[in-house]
């Protein structure tokens, strides 16, 4: 990809969000402070909290704000990761990751703060985040996620079967996780809410200027773009899935420590308001526990915001296979058409625990959002900014780590959409009439046992 070449997805997100502030790019020799790579939420945050404390900070962005996860997402505020919960973090981190655990049990909260302090519009709704069971057998998952997260101050609750029917208006699932705190967003208004927010407050963001490569010399930190080079005392890489997407030569270890999963995300038409009585009445944000992921959320429009995973790129059977499971858990729900379909990459990590590094003297990065970190990139942002203000790792809730590469990297991203069938087949085996694509016996028996043989290589 070329500067020239990067563009934006033909998102809901972009067709609805007013044009980003006007930026230019990086030329000539440039100094700051504190230089961070990336404009998503990880790095905007970092420089706003930045610029409230009065630091020098400049962003520089291959793209645009917002090119990567941050203004394609589903756009659910979601305080908990996607399988570790609090005990697993802390039984990894120690203290760090006791720290950590506050920083993710606030980090809904957090964002929609920093919303109104910047009186950002990103039609953003606190409904709250469920997270329905779709099999009898997978109950203990929210009975788990409430004790611990109840345990770390989190106002969390366990829904029964009716419950859930009520909220989601649907009979599909068999109770349910539910934090209040979280809700949903327009992500990419978001992202240049928060870009802008950084220029009124003096901070300066560079667009359209892939980073090659970042190197120490002279006690300083000297990042080089195809047109420009800028230094600083202090830099956050926060390129996080998209880190080896726009420069190969970027922190490679680091690239290849996420596996970048394609996402597919899609919009309906609006919804009537007789459908939108019975089908999540309350607006709530929710993603199940299927392997092969369900979730949903309203846009402003009253859209409803889905996904779902596919092989390949063709985006009818995609709208066919989503189509045809959004009639089962509402049938309610009448003819569906879709109007938006576009995709991101999400950064997996081995064991679906964030990543959180040292570069050097003052140097940080974090990577492996794992599909749950809306929320999560503000809060870290905003101890990335700490880090670079002098903040002793002690006080910081940043669980530190050396860079681990998935063995094999290039090899398992070809393959990682095999692991589809293996989630497909796994999720149809606890409940039998899910509707699902038919698959051939033998390919979903070779992905299952590649699959396996994978896990005991790591
Ligand atoms: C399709 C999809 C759906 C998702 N849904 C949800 C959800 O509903 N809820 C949730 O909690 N999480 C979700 N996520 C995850 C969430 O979007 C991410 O965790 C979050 O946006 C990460 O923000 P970030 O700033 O760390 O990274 P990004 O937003 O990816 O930002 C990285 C930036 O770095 C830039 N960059 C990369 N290389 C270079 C370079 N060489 N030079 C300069 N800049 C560079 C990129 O252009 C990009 O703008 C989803 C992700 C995807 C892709």
């Amino acid at each position: 990809m070329t500067p020239e070449t990067i563009r934006m997805p033909d998102s809901l997100w972009a067709a609805v969000t007013p044009p980003g502030p006007e930026l230019p790019r990086l030329e000539g020799t440039v100094q700051a402070d504190v230089v961070v790579i990336g404009a998503g939420f990880t790095g905007l945050s970092t420089a706003l909290h930045l610029r409230e404390a009065g630091v020098d900070v400049a962003v520089v962005e291959g793209a645009e704000p917002g090119f990567g996860g941050s203004g394609r997402n589903n756009g659910q505020v979601i305080p908990t990761l996607t399988r570790p919960d609090p005990e697993d973090i802390v039984a990894r981190h120690g203290a760090s990751g006791e720290r950590f655990v506050a920083l993710l049990r606030d980090c809904a909260s957090t964002l929609f703060d920093v919303a109104r302090r910047y009186q950002i519009q990103a039609e953003q709704e606190q409904a709250g985040w469920v997270q329905p069971v779709h099999s009898p057998g997978r109950i203990r998952i929210a009975e788990r996620r409430v004790r611990q997260w109840s345990k770390a101050g989190a106002p969390v609750e366990f829904l029964s079967r009716e419950q859930v029917r009520d909220m989601l208006g649907s009979d599909a699932w068999y109770g349910g996780f539910w934090n209040r705190t979280g809700g949903h967003i327009n992500p990419l208004a978001l992202s240049r809410g928060m870009a802008r927010a950084v220029l009124d407050r003096g901070g300066r963001i560079f667009a359209r200027s892939p980073v090659s490569r970042f190197e120490r010399s002279n006690n300083r930190w000297i990042v080089t773009t195809p047109q420009g080079e800028i230094g600083g005392r202090a830099l956050i890489l926060a390129t996080n899935a998209y880190t080896g997407e726009l420069e190969r030569s970027l922190a490679p270890d680091i690239a290849r420590e996420v596996m970048p999963v394609r996402s597919w995300q899609m919009a309906t038409e609006p919804l009537s308001d007789a459908a939108r009585r019975t089908i999540i009445p309350g607006r709530q944000a929710m993603s199940d526990t299927h392997g092969e992921l369900y979730f949903a959320r309203y846009d402003a429009r009253n859209r409803l915001v889905t996904g779902g995973a596919l092989m390949g790129t063709d985006t009818e059977k995609l709208k066919a296979a989503v189509g045809a499971r959004l009639r089962h858990l509402w049938p309610q729900i009448g003819d569906v058409k879709f109007d938006y379909v576009w995709n991101g990459y999400v950064g997996m990590t081995s064991d679906f625990l964030p990543r959180i590094h040292r570069l050097g003297p003052d140097a940080w990065a974090w990577a492996g959002c794992n599909g749950r970190a809306v929320a999560l990139s503000i809060s870290i942002g905003q101890e990335l900014a700490k880090a670079a203000q002098g903040t002793a790792e002690q006080d910081l809730a940043l669980p530190f780590t050396e860079p681990a590469p998935w063995v094999a990297h290039g090899l398992l991203r070809r393959l990682a959409p095999l692991m589809l069938m293996v989630y497909r087949r796994r999720d149809a085996a606890e409940l039998p009439e899910t509707p699902r694509p038919s698959q051939p016996e033998h390919f979903v028996a070779w992905a299952s046992n590649l699959r396996n043989r994978l896990t005991r290589l790591l």
